[in-house]
């Protein structure tokens, strides 16, 4: 089974963009090929903007999976082997000599669950770990925004003002420890960043732009420091953004804004691995997963990071 793009995304995604489609998997394995089944899927905002890959319709969707190796003629991945591959949405994968360069390194995951592969010890969780501490570089004291902070990125961040879209999503970031929480559908976000920071900001890791990113800049203390995760409240414009210019703000207070893009990290992503999965088993990171079931919910799943009904990390298990 395989979802493609059945039409070009068009505004807000809809499950009716997508096609699942049935293939015959050759079972002539050459030597040095193998044949993986797909155990966890995952959908990530990437997959809407075509920054990373761009899907036409009728292409494959793209996307990381973990699977299984359920036939090899290949001794370094013999049958039962784990795999993280950027396969996409589809069931059972032959993997070629000329498809090796879509297979990632597998995290060593000791005794966590593999789905954490593609979140908090994954794409999502080397963003987090690399943006916040390599980009925001907090220091004790520091008063810390966080939006999207209920997300796969968001909630791995360590301190303290996190917003979400409901009050579920904040009642959940209160008990990971954030200090201040706020669901920013029910306020005014100019008085509230006021309440929560009377002097400011020193860091803010944004996950959402637009209108959110200007508001917030104007909170942050002279010479802030701001990381741009991502801007996913633009992914489904149509039209290009018509707001302020968010860079007013920065001349003004001459904030130091950094990019991020987690792959420039990705040499050192086993030491954040092995990080992260300490702070795991020590309870210092908590992460949460939606669990969706089935190949056939991944269109759902996806529309779930548009709409916000997803929390923490959204996988789909086989
Ligand atoms: P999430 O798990 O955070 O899922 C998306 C969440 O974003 C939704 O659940 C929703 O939560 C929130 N959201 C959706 N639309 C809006 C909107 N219009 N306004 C405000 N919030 C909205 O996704 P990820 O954690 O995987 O990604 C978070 C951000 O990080 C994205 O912008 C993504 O593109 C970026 N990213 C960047 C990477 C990099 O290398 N720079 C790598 C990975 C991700 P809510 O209920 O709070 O609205």
């Amino acid at each position: 089974k395989v979802w493609k793009l059945k039409t070009e995304f068009s505004g807000k995604v809809e499950i009716s963009d997508f096609e699942l489609t049935e293939e015959e998997v050759s079972d002539n394995i050459k030597d040095g090929e193998f044949l993986t089944e797909a155990l966890y899927w995952t959908v990530d905002p990437y997959m809407r903007t075509n920054n990373v890959v761009t899907v036409l319709p009728g292409d494959y969707m793209p996307g990381e999976q973990i699977s299984k190796v359920i036939t090899s003629k290949n001794s370094s991945y013999p049958v039962g082997s784990i795999v993280r591959a950027f396969s996409g949405w589809r069931s059972h994968t032959l993997v070629t000599r000329d498809a090796f360069q879509m297979l990632g390194r597998m995290p060593d995951m000791g005794d966590l669950p593999l789905s954490l592969a593609l979140g908090a010890m994954g794409m999502p969780g080397m963003t987090a770990y690399f943006g916040f501490l390599e980009l925001c570089k907090p220091k004790k004291g520091d008063i810390i925004l966080v939006n999207g902070a209920a997300g796969a990125v968001g909630s791995l961040g360590c301190e303290v003002v996190g917003c979400a879209g409901n009050d579920i999503k904040c009642k959940w970031l209160k008990d990971l420890g954030f200090d201040k929480v706020f669901n920013y559908n029910k306020v005014c976000l100019s008085d509230t960043l006021k309440t929560v920071a009377p002097d400011g900001f020193d860091c803010f890791f944004d996950n959402v732009g637009g209108d959110f990113t200007c508001t917030a800049l104007k909170h942050m203390k002279q010479c802030g420091r701001v990381t741009i995760c991502g801007y996913i409240s633009l992914y489904n414009d149509e039209m290009p953004f018509k707001g302020e210019y968010p860079f007013k703000t920065v001349n003004t207070k001459e904030l130091q804004v950094k990019g991020l893009v987690a792959t420039r990290w990705y040499t050192r992503w086993p030491e954040g691995e092995k990080v992260m999965a300490q702070w795991i088993k020590d309870g210092a990171i908590k992460y949460k997963e939606t669990i969706y079931r089935g190949i056939e919910t991944m269109p759902q799943a996806f529309v779930g990071l548009f709409d916000g009904t997803n929390t923490g990390k959204a996988i789909i298990s086989a």
